[in-house]
């Protein structure tokens, strides 16, 4: 290699969080994602910045606290103070978390918005919309329903319809009620403010912006579609009229900035917050062209990142972005994560049954790549490639080789042999380019084979048998410093997605802190290991039947009380529900909360597992009445496939009671 390269100067986020809810397992994968490149560019000794917050306006969240009685700002608190447990849970390395409610998000919000309007770029016209008389607010599509213009469906969002898939505006809606208040709407105008998304100077500048080749070419694409469609580019509505939990527009009093307005200012906030702290002159930073602005966000808000966003800032005069890198979504055995269905995975559940953060991390390490694609989580292949990869191959080469240089060798090192070291020194560029790439699936294919190479090293020299021979003792050294040579040399290359078992790798090693320019080194003779403790245990089947078994997790206490929003007789009846008689029920090895039922519904049997072992003796239940769900989608878990769901009542104490029907029910009985 030849000189070192210059530092790099790195700001870089993730997509700001709705402070609606607890993080669900699509957030912890994209901080995961940024986590591992940022942790990557820390160990080239590049100076980064991590930055995130949570997105804490809109109606949504002025909704959501009003339902659970608290004002907006006790609200998005309570929401941030959750956060903690799960960054740190699965070691996500923020320099900084912040608010989009802040006085800096303020600031800047109103800086940009006035030299957005010094470019002409801003200007106001009335909006006619449907309004809530009994609420007293505008609505958003999302909180009006009517009968759909084209097909008549009843009970349509106002943007679309889900029966015929018609797409219209609010305003062409039959019948229309506020799904708010069940009142019937009246339009009304309103003046909004706009960006000219459409002045021919912001259509240059994002074409130029967008086609220069450094987005991802799915992201280009879209962005050329946008950019070109029939219609062009639409002017921005970024104003909303009270009640509305946001930031007031400085010069229009009763105006509120849309929430998508102050949402991707927040990364500057948050990075402003934090330069504050540190002592960094956040504008020098920024304005300094070596800067790169890197923004990692889910492929469902590319519109935003790609359009809106780089146009803001080139016409207010702050740092265009670098670049977006956008990813696909999570699902979970194939599926949409849906928690109803119980295929989601619960971040905090996944942590509180034990299971290791850094066996997910290397889990979706090795699935993730450049690409705007979405990736499965599978269980069984999550334990074979966390037991395989990382606990058999990569773990297994010091915890061979240690205990002989410990014991034999009073913890020092012999020369190592050569050959070997060197070509896993040579592959430090190579991996380092997937890594800057975000193709961590090929890094970690890379890694992955060396560390096949290192254990055939060992399995060829077999260390446990030079122990025994007489007068091998010079090889037997040279053979376990050789091994644990390797392993530090793929603890560099892991370092990045397993930053907790680094570290102990690094105690072990009896080394500081490892670089990635540490890949030059190798371990010299004499040099002292510490003892060998175990570095990664292995996944066990028992923990993924605990993390899927949602049936019986218990539900957060605060859902239990309010009864939840109205549907229509149709949304009920889409249920079938039966009465159904317990034929058999058995306990499942290896799941501590389910009994498999089989059920007999008047002719017909289903097999049903449900999250009722701990109120329910199995033998007890067989001959047993209750209701059955039965026609709710089949559902594989990993003790088989569950054919319907029965019901059962539960509160925030102990207990789950199942539902029986009165005497003279019959099986296979419809119950309405
Ligand atoms: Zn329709």
């Amino acid at each position: 290699m030849a000189s070192r390269v210059a530092a790099r100067k790195l700001f870089v986020t993730t997509a700001l969080p709705y402070a609606n809810g607890p993080f669900h397992i699509g957030h912890i994968m994209e901080y995961i994602q940024a986590d591992i490149w940022v942790r990557f560019q820390r160990m080239q000794g590049h100076e980064v910045h991590f930055v995130g917050a949570d997105d804490a306006h809109g109606a949504p969240i002025m909704l959501a606290a009003e339902k659970a009685g608290k004002t907006p700002e006790a609200f998005v608190e309570e929401i941030s103070r959750g956060r903690k447990q799960y960054l740190d849970g699965f070691h996500i390395s923020f320099d900084n978390w912040h608010s989009t409610h802040s006085p800096e998000n303020v600031e800047l919000s109103h800086d940009i918005y006035f030299k957005l309007k010094r470019a002409g770029l801003i200007y106001t016209k009335p909006v006619e919309q449907f309004f809530d008389p009994v609420k007293g607010m505008f609505l958003a599509d999302r909180y009006i329903k009517g009968e759909c213009p084209n097909c008549g469906a009843k009970d349509q969002y106002g943007d679309a319809c889900e029966n015929c898939s018609t797409v219209y505006a609010a305003t062409e809606l039959k019948n229309p009620y506020s799904v708010l208040s069940g009142a019937k709407p009246v339009l009304k105008s309103s003046e909004h403010f706009f960006f000219k998304l459409s002045a021919p100077e912001c259509v240059r500048f994002l074409r130029d912006w967008t086609q220069d080749g450094k987005l991802q070419p799915q992201v280009a694409n879209k962005a050329k579609e946008w950019l070109e469609g029939d219609a062009g580019l639409s002017d921005w509505d970024i104003s909303r009229d009270p009640p509305y939990f946001g930031i007031p527009i400085p010069d229009a009093p009763g105006k509120y900035f849309y929430v998508w307005l102050d949402a991707p200012i927040g990364y500057l906030a948050s990075f402003k917050n934090y330069c504050a702290r540190k002592g960094i002159d956040f504008h020098a930073f920024l304005k300094n062209p070596q800067t790169e602005q890197i923004h990692f966000i889910g492929k469902d808000i590319e519109y935003f990142h790609v359009l809106f966003w780089p146009a803001m800032l080139r016409y207010s005069d702050y740092k265009i972005p670098t670049n977006v890198y956008s990813h696909g979504h999570l699902t979970v055995m194939g599926e949409k994560m849906s928690k109803s269905r119980g295929t989601g995975i619960d971040p905090l559940r996944y942590l509180s049954v034990g299971m290791n953060p850094e066996w997910l991390r290397y889990y979706l390490a090795a699935k993730l790549n450049a690409n705007v694609e979405d990736i499965d989580f599978n269980p069984e292949d999550f334990i074979a490639r966390v037991n395989s990869d990382l606990v058999g191959k990569y773990v297994n080469i010091a915890s061979r080789c240690a205990v002989f240089i410990n014991r034999k060798f009073g913890g020092t090192l012999g020369d190592s042999a050569g050959g070997l070291p060197g070509e896993f020194q040579g592959r430090a560029g190579e991996i380092a380019a997937l890594y800057e790439q975000r193709e961590f699936g090929k890094a970690l294919r890379e890694v992955m084979r060396l560390a096949d190479v290192a254990n055939q090293y060992v399995d060829e020299k077999k260390p446990w048998e030079l122990s025994k021979q007489a007068g091998a003792e010079a090889e037997l050294r040279q053979v376990c410093s050789t091994a644990l040579n390797l392993f530090r040399l793929l603890t560099i290359y892991l370092k990045p997605v397993l930053p907790q078992v680094a570290a102990q790798a690094e105690r072990f090693l009896n080394v500081a802190a490892l670089r990635w320019s540490d890949a030059r080194e190798l371990l010299p003779a004499a040099h002292r290991i510490n003892e060998y403790r175990h570095l990664l245990g292995r996944v066990e089947q028992k923990q993924l039947a605990q993390l899927f078994d949602i049936a019986s997790a218990p539900l957060p206490a605060a859902k239990e009380h309010a009864v939840n929003d109205a549907i229509s007789i149709d949304d009920f009846n889409k249920l079938d529900l039966r009465v159904a008689r317990i034929a058999r029920a058995e306990r499942v090895d290896g799941a501590d909360k389910l009994l498999k039922l089989t059920l007999e519904l008047g002719g017909a049997t289903r097999t049903v597992f449900a999250g009722i072992k701990s109120a329910y003796a199995p033998e007890k239940l067989e001959g047993r009445l209750t209701v059955v769900v039965a026609n709710l989608q089949p559902r594989t878990m990993k003790f088989g496939v569950s054919e319907g769901m029965v019901l059962a009542a539960s509160g925030e104490g102990p207990g789950i009671f199942l539902v029986s029907p009165d005497a003279g029910a019959e099986p296979g009985m419809r119950v309405k």
